[in-house]
């Protein structure tokens, strides 16, 4: 039959896919979003950034999400052995919303995508992406519907936000794999129970483990009882933990003495989860009438959770100018898009680096660290990764590097892994 046009096919109904399907819908375009589950679907990738909030709200999608009741965050928290420290958003050197939330992400992302559906975008659940033919004005996709029927559907311009799926990466070859090393998340939902009078359910808690080098914990609280909590590391440490994924899970958390603590009347209420090998990258982040979004595009690490903020940036910066091409003008997608944005991705794999050579541990656990310096941390840790008057940002790695070595009165010394 006749093959169906629209203006912007989106592949996926996550965090990137409903800003950008809202921004686009809103001006009044014709978006469909195929979304091959049925939602709610559980995702992992449950703190947000306070930067992200801007973009919400840019893209119309912020009073949807507030609707939500979400847990209030105002920083992240770090153990380590007998240290603690926090990073307070509020602190933060750069300009923009303090504060964010911690979200089950089924529930979070139907409302995205529900207000992106209320400011007239198209969305088709159980939809399944399995073909592209790139073109400049005419890209094709080949789709199987939610009754198992193969279609085709012509649009003038294709966003990819198909997250892990990776869908157009794979279809054009652009997939690559990634500077970082692959490693294993395991992890799950309790009712957590947690009764300690001095824990702050406001922040994340991101623990490391008293003797294994590179590994680290994630306790997110929800609003209503529950958290998320998690174990990343190498596969053969995790592997050797237990004889499965929830026991092995159980017995890291037994191994560091806050989430011991903390978690000791925890009931689990969900599956235990793995992924692993989920760092990646494409050599480009578009083409002849397509761009990648988000997790479609390049993943880098949990550890500062900034994947949806991410996410909703590269949809809030699509938006725009896919609008723009449409209208007939001409868009330099290397220098407005993926430029812009992979500086910001730069940024956070810098200090994914230094999180993980140690420098970063050092520079957070460091009690005198002058409070400029911590409004400078506090920022990029809010997401404010973009922010290049911020000297932090600016330059990461040479500063990330200075910072390092004038913290080297702290008691330990993560990079020489101890065990
Ligand atoms: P997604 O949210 O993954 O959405 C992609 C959608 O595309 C899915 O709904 C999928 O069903 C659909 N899709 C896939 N293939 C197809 C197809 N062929 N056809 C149609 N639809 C398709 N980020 C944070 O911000 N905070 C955190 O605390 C955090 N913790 C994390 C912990 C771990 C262990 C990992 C691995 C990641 C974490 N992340 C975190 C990252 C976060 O999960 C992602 O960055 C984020 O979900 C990306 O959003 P997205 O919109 O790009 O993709």
């Amino acid at each position: 039959g006749a093959v169906e046009q629209v203006d912007v096919a989106i592949i996926g109904a996550g965090p990137a896919g409903a800003a950008a399907a809202a921004w686009l819908a809103r001006e009044g375009l014709r978006v469909r979003v195929l979304e091959q589950s049925t939602f709610p679907r559980f995702s992992i990738g449950e703190s947000l950034l306070p930067q992200c909030m801007q973009y919400l709200q840019e893209c119309g999608l912020l009073a949807a999400a507030q609707a939500g009741g979400f847990q209030y965050k105002d920083g992240a928290a770090f153990c380590w052995r007998n240290e603690s420290a926090a990073v307070l958003f509020t602190e933060k050197f750069s300009a923009g919303p303090g504060t964010t939330w911690q979200v089950p992400r089924a529930d979070f992302d139907q409302r995205l995508i529900e207000g992106a559906q209320a400011l007239g975008a198209e969305v088709l659940f159980g939809c399944k992406v399995t073909g592209f033919v790139a073109d400049a004005k005419q890209p094709r996709i080949s789709l199987i519907t939610a009754e198992g029927e193969a279609q085709q559907l012509q649009a003038r311009f294709v966003l990819d936000a198909s997250g892990y799926g990776r869908v157009l990466a794979r279809l054009t070859g652009l997939a690559c794999d990634s500077v970082l090393e692959s490693r294993c998340a395991l992890f799950m939902h309790v009712e957590d129970r947690i009764d300690s009078l001095d824990y702050d359910r406001n922040k994340i808690l991101i623990g490391i483990h008293p003797q294994l080098p590179g590994v680290w914990y994630w306790l997110i609280p929800f609003s209503d009882g529950r958290a998320s909590v998690g174990v990343v590391g190498d596969r053969a440490t995790l592997e050797q933990a237990g004889q499965d994924d929830a026991e092995r899970l159980w017995a890291m958390l037994r191994q560091e003495p806050r989430y011991a603590e903390l978690l000791k009347n925890a009931v689990q209420v969900r599956d235990t989860g793995r992924l692993e090998g989920y760092s990646a990258a494409v050599k480009q982040l578009h083409g002849p009438g397509f761009a990648l979004l988000g997790n479609a595009g390049e993943f880098l690490d949990p550890v500062f959770s900034s994947g949806v903020t991410i996410a909703l940036h590269s949809g809030w910066l699509a938006a725009p100018l896919v609008q723009r091409q449409l209208r007939g003008e001409a868009v330099d997608w290397q220098s407005e898009f993926e430029l812009p944005l992979r500086a910001g991705v730069d940024t956070f794999r810098e200090f994914v680096l230094a999180w993980y050579d140690g420098r970063l541990p050092r520079i957070i656990f460091n009690e005198r660290q002058p409070e400029r310096i911590r409004g400078m941390i506090s920022a990029v840790l809010a997401g404010y990764a973009w922010d290049t008057d911020n000297p932090l940002v600016a330059a990461s790695r040479r500063r990330l590097d200075a910072l390092a070595e004038s913290s080297t009165d702290s008691r330990f010394d993560l990079a020489a892994g101890e065990c």
